[in-house]
C-alpha cells in the first residue's frame, strides 16, 4: 500500500490519538469513512480515492512508517524515543494528546531521601529507553523492571519503588496512593514521514503537511495553557 506511487498510507492508533488526528485530517480535507472505535477493519478508506488510514498499536506506529509500509504517521513523543527514529523524519509535533512523562513514587516514600542517599531504586516502566536515559543524566543507579501496562501497581505490591510513565491528569497516581516527583519531559503527538516517501510522494505529502501546521497552531494556542509545547523542527519541509 504505501508503495503505490500515487496513494498515501496514514498509520495510527484509534483511541485518543486517532480522535485527535480526525478534525487534522477533516482540516487536509480527509475524512475517514469508518469509524475505528466500531468497525472492526484495520485499513480504512477515506473520502479520497488515493488516501488510506492504517490501525495499528501505538507503539507499531514508527515501525510501519520506519519500513514505508505507510508513508506517514502519528505517534507520540513516548513512542517515537523508544523506537529510536530510524527511516522517518519528524517535522510536525501536532499538539495533541499532551501530557507528561514522570516519575512517581507511593505517597509516603521519601524520594528526595532516596536520591540524595544514593539509594538504588528500582524502577518499573514501559518506557525503559527514556528511563535509563533519564536516570543516567542524574547519575543514579536504577534496576528498571519492564511492564507492558499498569505500572501503577507496582510499587503497590512490592515490585519496584518508583515507576516512569506517562501522566495527564493524576487522576491514575492518586487512585493508586502515588505521587509525580519529577518530570522527565513534555509528550505531545508528532507527524512522522518515511524519508523515501518524502522524496517520491512530495507533490502529495506537501500539501497535507501544510494543513496539519496550520491545524498544529490552532492545537498549540489550545494547549499552550496545559502542557509546555516544543516547536523545534517544525518548518523543517515547508
Ligand atoms: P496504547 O495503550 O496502545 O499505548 P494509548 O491510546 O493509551 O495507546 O496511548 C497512545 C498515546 O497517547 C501514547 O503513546 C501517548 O503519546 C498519548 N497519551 C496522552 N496522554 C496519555 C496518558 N495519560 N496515558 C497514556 N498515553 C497518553
Ligand atoms: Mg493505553
Amino acid at each position: 500500500m504505501g508503495r503505490i506511487m500515487n496513494s498515501i498510507t496514514i498509520a495510527l492508533s484509534k483511541g485518543r490519538i486517532f480522535d485527535e488526528t480526525a478534525p487534522m485530517l477533516k482540516a487536509a480535507g480527509i475524512v475517514a469513512l469508518d469509524d475505528p472505535e466500531t468497525s472492526r477493519k484495520l485499513i480504512l478508506t477515506t473520502n479520497h480515492a488515493n488516501v488510506w488510514l492504517i490501525i495499528v498499536r501505538a507503539s507499531d506506529v514508527p515501525t510501519y512508517v520506519q519500513y514505508g509500509a505507510a508513508d506517514i504517521g502519528i505517534a507520540g513523543k513516548d513512542v517515537l524515543l523508544e523506537h529510536g527514529g530510524a527511516g522517518f523524519y519528524q517535522p510536525l509535533d501536532l499538539n495533541i494528546a499532551s501530557c507528561r512523562m514522570m516519575v512517581a513514587v507511593q505517597k509516603d516514600f521519601d524520594y528526595e531521601t532516596a536520591v540524595r542517599q544514593g539509594a538504588r531504586l528500582r524502577v518499573a516502566t514501559k518506557y525503559l529507553r527514556t528511563a535509563q536515559e533519564h536516570f543516567a543524566e542524574k547519575g543514579m543507579h536504577v534496576d528498571l523492571i519492564k511492564l507492558y501496562g499498569s505500572m501503577e501497581l507496582a510499587p503497590i505490591v512490592g515490585l519496584a519503588d518508583a515507576i516512569v510513565d506517562l501522566v495527564s491528569s493524576g487522576n491514575t497516581l492518586n487512585a493508586n496512593q502515588l505521587k509525580a516527583v519529577e518530570e522527565i519531559m513534555p509528550v505531545s503527538a508528532r507527524l512522522i514521514i518515511n524519508q523515501a516517501a518524502l522524496k517520491v510522494k512530495r507533490a502529495l505529502i506537501q500539501p497535507m503537511l501544510k494543513a496539519f501546521l496550520e491545524a498544529a497552531k490552532k492545537n498549540s494556542v489550545v494547549n499552550m495553557s496545559k502542557v509546555k509545547v516544543q516547536h523545534r523542527d517544525r518548518n523543517l519541509f515547508l
